[in-house]
């Protein structure tokens, strides 16, 4: 699908672990990018800064649904399904 203007979702709903510009540990969850300006546009979309992971992320109908909202919902459900819990963790640790 083609990208939604005035969205924006992506650049804040989900945890970005890749460095950005000026956010050196990249970004939590619903935590907005620095970068996501006015009309929701990204300041430093055509920048050669610009992290990998944002522009390797394609507009998916199943991911941006029909509208911003319905966008920040689902991607906020993957990433609360795919984030480590605290247990995780610990399983993880107990087995190294
Ligand atoms: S969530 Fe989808 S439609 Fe919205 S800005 Fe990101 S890629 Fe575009
Ligand atoms: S750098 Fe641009 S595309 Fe990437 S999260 Fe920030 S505003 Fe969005």
């Amino acid at each position: 699908m083609q990208c939604r203007s005035h969205c924006g979702a992506c650049c804040t709903a989900p945890s970005i672990s890749s460095p950005i510009p000026g956010m050196p540990n990249g970004k939590a969850a619903g935590q907005a990018c620095i970068h996501l300006v006015e009309e929701y546009r990204c300041a430093i979309f055509n920048d050669a800064s610009r992290p990998k992971v944002c522009s390797d992320f394609m507009a998916e109908a199943m991911i941006c649904g029909n509208s911003r909202e319905e966008a920040m919902i689902i991607i906020a459900s993957i990433e609360a399904a795919t984030t480590p819990t605290d247990n995780d963790s610990i399983a993880r640790s107990s087995t190294q």
